[in-house]
């Protein structure tokens, strides 16, 4: 552990506690319990007491990312080198310094509450809420199936400007991923020629090496979060006897069974590990054998698919039109973007796994009202991909929303949205290992649970807002609505400091 940071936010209240290690919060939750009689909602407010205790010492943080050399890792690993080092660039608009624009725990703020003189909103960053991480105190570390070593690797993305290439190289070019697990049967054709750094063997033996080196990691650091930002996978079968629990799906680990992905043997090895597995690609990684392992071995999985660019938009601009008494009836996306992740989702299985997880992101909004959408009415939606490779990693998102308004209307509205998709993804990637770290030192303890602590669920649903497909404990609720999820953060982070949620009411300035 490193040391104890001082609080920047200090709550003065007999529900707020700051006890040596711990923030430790008296918190009354409530809730409604509702039920439908003749017509009539009949709603009973529930509240229960719960203490949340904080771990205020921060874990030395190591984050292995699995397709280190890729756009996303390349870039994620410059941008904390350029804030460890305090690069600064020439560019054609001016002197630039490092920045982590897009980072929800680095680059928003929270309200806090009002002013005690004037009355006018007082707010704070989101990092300083409860004490997390600095960015530049993370190790990267990470596997890729190619050998570039990262100075390479992001000069080949050409993210960055290439000033800001030059002067990082010092920093990068000794990084090295260290070989990984290549099965040509779920990631695209066209991915062969990069995959010059691959691990021999059986699946068996490549488990316990991916393994081996997450316990090297271990040795440098308290806590390992391992992230898969490699290629998107095709879906895997869900098979009967090899999938389905844990035992079988290490049984089948064991027997070499031909359809167990890389991305489930490196999930395995993570879960074994108790080190927290975060999947950003879309493919069904979270098996249930993987989901059963992780709850037995008490360690968090968290995805599917990084929530970044067009289906962020989405799940704002539909909930905000849902929200007014608008009706969207049809959505057409189409992307066109060239870098490596749009060439391999030229490939249909893997382009199917994105298809499935870009069209779900509405499904919680449209099912929230029953006025404008009957039961298993669907938007009619599509969703389509090109692979242009002259635009590299700029990628080109328009989408068409038309909708249903009053008296028979019709209202479309039209995106366009151009931008690096790798400078939106990297600071959502930071997010999470920051908020998985964060996570890790928070316990509940309820009325049923007491004397014990309990830990969150391994399926972190609380990190909602950064996936396009929540993975949640079974029988939980997926919300994908952008201002819902972030509320969620935001109000458990004050519910750990004693606050309650978020109101927004403000009635002192509404009444006098
Ligand atoms: P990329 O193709 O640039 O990088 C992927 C890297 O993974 C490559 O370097 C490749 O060599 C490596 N790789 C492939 N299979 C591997 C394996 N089995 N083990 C280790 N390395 C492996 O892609 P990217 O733009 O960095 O995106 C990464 C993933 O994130 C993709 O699946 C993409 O769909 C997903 N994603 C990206 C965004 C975004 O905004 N950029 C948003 C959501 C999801």
């Amino acid at each position: 552990m490193t040391s104890l940071k001082m609080p920047s936010v200090l709550v003065e209240s007999p529900n707020t506690v700051y006890d040596g290690d711990f923030i430790e919060a008296n918190y009354r939750y409530t809730s409604n319990r509702v039920t439908q009689k003749d017509g009539i909602f009949q709603v009973k407010p529930v509240e229960e007491n719960i203490k949340i205790r904080t771990g205020r010492k921060l874990n030395k943080l190591g984050v292995m990312l699995v397709g280190w050399g890729g756009n996303n890792g390349s870039t994620l690993t410059a941008a904390i080198e350029a804030h460890k080092h305090k690069v600064t660039w020439n560019t054609k608009r001016g002197l630039k310094k490092p920045d982590w624009f897009g980072s929800l725990t680095q680059s928003s703020t929270v309200n806090i509450g009002y002013d005690s003189t004037d009355g006018s909103p007082v707010y704070v960053p989101f990092k300083d809420v409860l004490p997390t991480v600095d960015p530049e105190e993370i190790l990267v570390d990470g596997w890729d199936i190619s050998s570039a070593d990262l100075n390479q690797a992001v000069r080949r993305a050409a993210v960055l400007d290439v000033n800001l290439q030059d002067k990082l190289e010092p920093f990068l070019k000794d990084f090295q991923p260290r070989p990984s697990v290549y099965k040509e049967k779920f990631i695209a054709q066209n991915q062969r020629e990069r995959a010059d750094n691959v691990l021999p063997g059986s699946d068996a033996s490549m488990v316990d090496r991916l393994r081996a080196d997450i316990r090297e990691m271990k040795r440098r650091s308290d806590l390992v979060v391992v992230v898969w930002t490699a290629n998107t996978e095709s879906l895997c079968p869900v098979l009967q006897g090899v999938h389905d629990t844990a035992d079988n799906l290490l049984r089948a680990i064991q027997e070499g069974h031909a359809d167990i992905s890389p991305s489930v043997l490196f999930a395995v090895a993570a879960i074994l590990e108790k080190c927290p597995f975060i999947n950003g690609s879309p493919q069904n990684t979270f098996v249930p054998g993987v989901t059963e392992l992780a709850a037995r071995e008490g360690s968090w999985i968290a995805g599917d698919d990084f929530k970044t660019g067009q289906t962020r938009m989405k799940s704002v601009l539909v909930d905000f039109l849902v929200g007014c008494g608008i009706k969207p009836v049809a959505i057409a996306s189409y992307n066109h973007l060239g870098n490596n992740d749009g060439r391999n989702l030229h490939s249909k299985p893997q382009f199917e796994a994105k298809r499935v997880s870009k069209t779900n992101v509405i499904d919680d909004i449209v099912v929230s009202n029953s006025i404008l959408y009957q039961p298993g009415e669907k938007v009619d939606h599509t969703v389509v991909i090109e692979y242009l490779p002259y635009l590299g990693d700029s990628k080109r998102a328009m989408d068409e929303y038309t909708s249903e308004i009053m008296m028979g209307g019709l209202n479309t509205i039209v995106l366009h949205n151009v931008c690096e998709d790798s400078l939106l993804a990297a600071p959502v990637i930071l997010d999470l290992v920051v908020l998985v770290e964060l996570a890790s030192r928070i316990a509940f303890q309820t009325q049923h649970s007491s004397p014990d602590w309990l830990p969150f669920t391994s399926e972190l649903g609380v990190l909602s807002y950064m996936f396009k497909a929540p993975v949640v404990p079974q029988g939980g609720n997926i919300v994908n609505a952008l201002s819902k999820q972030r509320a969620c953060i935001i109000n458990l982070m004050r519910a750990c400091i004693g606050l309650p949620p978020e109101h927004h009411i403000d009635l002192e300035s509404k009444v006098h």
